[in-house]
């Protein structure tokens, strides 16, 4: 095989990878799709540098060249503003400079003063610049997801290499006609590693996309829509754990229920809206309120569950501290103002527990003790 016939093949397989892509494309969700569109468009502009090089013999080199470099250029932007979509970073236009700058450069390196080894070392630093923005962005990114990994990889990767051939042109350009000659292995090698990213980096780009999907539906499953606290199902795994680890291990644990005092009134008087803002202040109150160890969740309703790594007497005070806290923090909601209270039942883990549902039934008739007494109360069993 000879340098050209490298080019022709990994233009097909980019194309090829590039069409798949755009057939998938409605099967991801929204949020990702700008991304998988921008990586798509990368794919398909580097696919078009690449032919242009296969075929550069039958085209003037001063035209050929540099729109061929422009389009390369062109695709790692595309790939690097894919990866900051991915990561919901702000869009910038600047990059384009790099690209035209790169096109420039190449024109003036192939027409006005032509010389391979000042091209070819010229096209290698942009290529390296773009290859290390991307890799900032992937490192930058929040997830540590493998695949976020490989494609990091992939990257530097990539720029070692460039590294290497903007070196390999430096010293030995004296040997090679140009980018076809078949005599040089770097001519051989660099279609190949061009492809790695259309065709490798797509099956690492789409993997990162399933990943974030399934952390998109695993945090749906387990919380709760209206006020972003675990919900049942949450709770219900994390104080059965604790109430696993405290019977084999004698650790604390207790459990609080937390009901909002006649809430239902504030639906009636203000509307189901404002209830819905009321919840969602309650939330965050205790969320913002709790100590370390201390997983506040929505069981239902208006009513919350509270599960603290403490023991009795620890989560009563803790228990005290929340309910005052909510009493404090007044709420506004539009040219309402609404002070909310809480009533709380707590219990602490006995030897006889056989489920959570122990603990829960013991906290409701704290509870329900709590009410009877007046509300706004905490009431320990
Ligand atoms: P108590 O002090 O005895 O707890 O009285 P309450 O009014 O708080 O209790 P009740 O059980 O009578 O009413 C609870 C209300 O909570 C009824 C229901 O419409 C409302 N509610 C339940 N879930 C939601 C919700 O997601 N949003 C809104 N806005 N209201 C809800
Ligand atoms: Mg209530
Ligand atoms: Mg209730």
């Amino acid at each position: 095989m000879d340098p050209t016939t490298a080019f022709v093949i990994a233009t097909l397989m980019m194309l090829l990878n590039g069409g798949i892509l755009g057939l998938m494309h409605r099967d991801l969700p929204e949020g990702l799709r700008p991304a998988a569109f921008s990586w798509r468009l990368g794919t398909l502009l580097v696919a078009g540098g690449c032919i242009l090089l296969a075929v550069q013999h039958a085209l003037p080199p001063g035209f050929v060249l540099p729109v061929a470099n422009a389009l390369l250029m062109l695709g790692l932007t595309a790939y690097w503003r894919a990866l900051r979509q991915f990561d919901g970073r702000p869009e910038s236009l600047h990059v384009l400079w790099l690209a035209l700058v790169g096109g420039v450069g190449i024109g003036w390196f192939s027409a006005i003063r032509p010389d391979l080894a000042a091209r070819v070392m010229f096209a290698s630093a942009v290529w390296v610049f773009l290859f290390v923005a991307c890799a900032r962005v992937l490192h930058r990114g929040g997830d540590a997801a493998r695949s976020r990994r490989v494609l990091l990889g992939l990257f530097v990767f990539l720029a070692l290499f460039m590294v290497l051939r903007g070196g390999y042109f430096a010293f030995a350009a004296g040997s090679v006609d140009d980018i076809l000659d078949r005599r040089s292995w770097m001519n051989m090698a660099t279609p190949l590693v061009a492809a790695i990213l259309p065709v490798i980096g797509t099956t690492a780009f789409l993997l990162m996309c399933s990943e974030r999907i399934r952390r998109q539906w695993e945090h749906a499953a387990s919380t709760d829509a209206l006020t972003g606290l675990a919900n049942r199902r949450t709770l219900t795994r994390i104080g059965s754990e604790r109430l696993d680890r405290a019977q084999a291990r004698r650790q604390s644990f207790s459990l609080a229920v937390v009901d909002v005092d006649h809430f239902k009134s504030i639906n009636d008087r203000y509307g189901h809206d404002v209830g819905d803002i009321a919840l969602r202040h309650v939330a965050d109150t205790l969320a913002a309120s709790a100590s370390p160890g201390t997983v506040p969740g929505r069981q239902g309703g208006e009513e919350f569950v509270v599960v603290f790594d403490a023991d009795a007497e620890r989560a009563q005070l803790e228990a005290e501290r929340l309910r005052t806290a909510i009493r404090d923090a007044r709420l506004r909601a539009g040219e309402h103002e609404l002070q909310l209270t809480v009533s709380i039942g707590v219990t602490h883990v006995a030897s006889t527990d056989r489920s959570l549902d122990d603990l829960l039934r013991r906290a409701d008739q704290a509870l329900y003790a709590a009410k009877a007494g007046g509300r706004d109360r905490v009431v320990a069993v």
